[in-house]
């Protein structure tokens, strides 16, 4: 039986209750010698960005009074960087039995206690957000470490979580012949259109902020020299995977190495394609006119490519076509997005910023390298000038470097401060 209080007794708590003096908000005034605009291409020269309440106040010249100054005069200042394709619950897997390793070998709590180690790297390396593409078998493990985050329980970047990510049934490992055991499985299964929109929703109610898919597998050449793979999920099933996101106004992300997952995934409208390293003409024009950006991943292409063309010779084979297909995707107007696959090579190998040097490598400006990982994945995640960008009203997540980025874009593998929501995590 619920009890409930009487009114006078209601009033006299609320009486009692300390009247709480207004407290000053706490102002810091960051002085750059140099701030990027990635957006208008433009670097500011000696400013004061003024940070109140997690969010930038004012861009001027002048340290209001009583704030606290963080004094970068020599230093650049740039939005804090967007990885928009990381596996925190992973600590690499260039080989499957490494992926087994982790996936039966490993608690969920001891899994979980390394995603936090990994998200302190990355928050390290000035990476303020992550959107966490799947977590490979740990269930929703990635929704408490997002609410960790932002509890203030650990230190991390800002997370977009995935949760469980789906295929179809027999399309995922782990699989074995040992067909009496159960084994941990690294996505949630899922067939028909019914029961894919059952796993949607159930996704989506426990804190899913991104669908992923796995649209397709098993990465073969045809006599032609072209590479194909197997579709994963029927066009009916993405659709209604797509669509029923959609309604709750979550988007997509699909994992698609060849055109045989790009055809399937373009046509049910996924919002991103990640990996995508055979694209081909109709796949490029489908990109570019719907707007479908591309997480292209080289980093984690380049850590695994070796290991794998071990028992697979294809994988070498992707490797030059993720490259061929950068050009392409870059003279065709994509939306590029930067992406890595942390997780896929150890957090504390690889820095994920070195992403960005293959950017440049491969025909990207320094500009266009540092809109993939600013503007254009803020763009993607719906955070316009909230995330990537230094402007007033965006969160205070913010990157210094010694060096300038425009002139060696492996400047940002070694930034000197980090401020995510107006906290100074690293100096
Ligand atoms: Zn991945």
């Amino acid at each position: 039986m619920r009890r409930v209080l009487p009114l006078a007794v209601l009033s006299s708590l609320s009486l009692a209750l300390p009247v709480l003096a207004a407290e000053p908000a706490a102002v810091i005034a960051i002085r750059a010698g140099r701030l990027l605009d990635v957006a208008a291409e433009k670097v500011r020269e000696n400013v004061v960005v003024v940070v109140e309440a997690g969010r930038i106040r004012e861009i001027g010249t002048s340290v209001p009074a009583g704030a606290t100054l963080v004094d970068l005069s020599g230093q650049t200042l740039l939005p804090g960087l967007i990885d928009a394709h990381t596996h925190v619950l992973l600590q690499g897997d260039a080989t499957s039995a490494e992926y087994d390793a982790q996936l039966m070998g490993e608690s969920l709590p001891y899994r979980t206690l390394r995603a936090t180690r990994a998200m302190k790297i990355a928050l390290d390396h000035g990476f303020t957000t992550l959107r966490d593409i799947g977590n490979e078998g740990a269930g929703f493990a990635d929704v408490d470490l997002k609410r960790a985050v932002e509890r203030g329980v650990v230190e991390g970047p800002r997370l977009f979580v995935a949760t469980k990510a789906l295929a179809p049934t027999g399309a995922y490992p782990i699989q074995t012949g040992a067909w009496e055991l159960s084994l941990p499985r690294g996505v949630e299964m899922c067939d028909g259109p019914d029961g894919c929109r059952r796993a949607v929703r159930d996704q989506i109610s426990r804190g899913a902020n991104w669908i992923k898919v796995y649209a397709d597998r098993s990465y073969y050449k045809m006599p032609d020299g072209g590479i194909r793979s197997l579709p994963n999920f029927t066009v009916e099933e993405l659709t209604a995977i797509v669509d029923q996101a959609h309604r709750t106004r979550v988007k997509v992300a699909a994992h698609s190495i060849t055109p045989s997952g790009h055809a399937v995934a373009l046509a049910a409208g996924v919002d991103s394609i990640e990996h995508g390293d055979v694209l081909d003409d109709a796949t490029l024009q489908g990109m570019a006119s719907k707007r479908v950006y591309w997480c292209p991943t080289l980093t984690v292409m380049d850590y695994v490519a070796g290991p794998r063309s071990k028992t697979n010779p294809i994988w070498g084979e992707l490797q030059q076509a993720a490259r061929d297909s950068f050009k392409k995707a870059l003279a065709a107007g994509v939306p590029i997005v930067m992406g890595t696959d942390a997780g896929g090579f150890p957090w504390d190998e690889i820095n994920q910023a070195e992403e960005l040097k293959r950017y440049v490598a491969l025909g990207m400006t320094p500009w266009q390298a540092l809109k993939s990982a600013t503007v254009t994945a803020a763009e993607m995640l719906g955070k316009a000038g909230t995330l990537g960008t230094i402007a007033p009203g965006a969160a205070a997540d913010l990157v210094a470097t010694r060096e300038d980025p425009l002139k060696d874009i492996t400047a940002t593998e070694r930034v000197s401060f980090v401020m995510k929501a107006g906290v100074v995590v690293k100096r």
